[in-house]
């Protein structure tokens, strides 16, 4: 099993307000330092940093896996440190 972030076109539409797979956009919060893993890089968003939070479904068909979940990514133009990965 592999596992992958999104792409680099998906966070940027997602950081500019486009919607969510509610069709709503992104909420914002701030990174206690566990529980956001960030779906961009694959990595914690460090504590005090904002994040975004919204609901995404990862595929592209429809079966009774195909869920809607919630997931977290860095929000690197809010950013008070320098240490999200490259891809953020
Ligand atoms: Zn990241």
């Amino acid at each position: 099993m592999k596992f992958s972030g999104l792409t680099e076109q998906q966070s940027t539409a997602l950081r500019r307000g486009g919607p969510d797979a509610f069709g709503n956009p992104a909420e914002t919060a701030v990174s206690g330092g566990s529980g956001s893993l960030c779906r961009r890089c694959l990595k914690q968003v460090p504590k005090g940093e904002p994040y975004l939070n919204l609901a995404h479904k990862p595929f592209t068909t429809t079966q009774p896996y195909s869920e809607i979940g919630p997931i977290f990514f860095a929000n690197p133009a809010k950013a008070t440190q320098m240490v999200v990965c490259r891809k953020c």
